[in-house]
């Protein structure tokens, strides 16, 4: 690719994240609070409260790489159940866990499970009113694709918002963040999914993703106006917000 960072990342790589998202799917989200610490469910709240969702009128909104749901549950909810939310994943395991949850928080009606691939959108041009993706753009092969179908099903004045991990810029914090994602990620994730090496493969996704200012940069160059960033726990984790004008 183009953007001048490591590209290590092929098109082959979709099997490889098909089998680890298949894997961890039952045990994903209690995984996300270990080794997260809990942080994920700060930051995205953050991400909901950015997009801040009506509470009345149509509101539609696709969450891409959305797995168990957790970014669309937040969404209807903060719009107290008036927004309609899609959550796409090209996962069927992920989307099992997604729709059983919904169900279990009686937001079923509110929200529908799509599996597909976010290289390519089951949909028309200019539907949606906010596309979501947390924590799932470093898992697409080919992100500048991805991020032009954003911008694609997305109508005029339409929001996009990224939440990914992204990097650390303060001195003591990377150091620790280091010793956490190399040793401690891979022995939870054996630990309590059998499966070490999916979470090695998570995290060195993360490492291979752009930073901040060079992920900025694709947004920008897929079309997206007044792109701009917002660093979580001293980078760790950047929401990256974007406009379809
Ligand atoms: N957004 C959810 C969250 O924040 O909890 C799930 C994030 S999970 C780390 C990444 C998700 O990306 C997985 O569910 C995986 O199946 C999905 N995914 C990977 N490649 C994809 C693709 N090409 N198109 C759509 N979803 C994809």
């Amino acid at each position: 690719t183009s953007y001048g960072f490591r590209s290590v990342d092929t098109e082959d790589k979709q099997p490889l994240v098909n089998e680890v998202f298949h894997s961890v799917a039952k045990k994903y989200d209690v995984m996300n609070d270990l080794m997260s610490g809990g942080l994920h469910r700060a930051w995205k709240n953050a991400m909901v409260a950015a997009l801040n969702p009506p509470k009345y009128g149509d509101f539609k909104v696709l969450d891409v790489a959305g797995g168990t749901g957790d970014i669309a549950f937040r969404i209807v909810e903060a719009s107290q159940n008036n927004a309609h939310a899609t959550v796409l994943d090209i996962n069927g395991s992920m989307l099992s866990v997604g729709r059983e949850r919904a169900i279990k928080r009686k937001l079923d009606p509110h929200v529908d499970f799509v599996e597909a691939n976010a290289e390519e959108l089951p949909f028309e041009d200019r539907s949606f009113d906010a596309y979501t993706i947390a924590f799932g753009i470093r898992n697409v092969p080919r992100i500048d694709v991805a991020i032009r179908e954003a911008y694609r099903v997305l109508k005029p004045g339409g929001r996009f918002l990224c939440l990914e991990f992204s990097e650390v810029d303060l001195p003591l914090l990377d150091k620790i963040y280091d010793a956490w994602s190399f040793n401690a990620i891979p022995q939870l994730g054996k630990m309590i999914t059998g499966d070490a090496e999916s979470y090695s493969y998570l995290v060195e996704s993360i490492r291979k993703f752009p930073n901040q200012e060079t992920f900025k940069g694709v947004i920008e160059s897929c079309g997206f106006d007044r792109v701009s960033i917002r660093n979580y726990t001293g980078g760790i984790a950047a929401l990256h917000s974007g406009w379809k004008l």
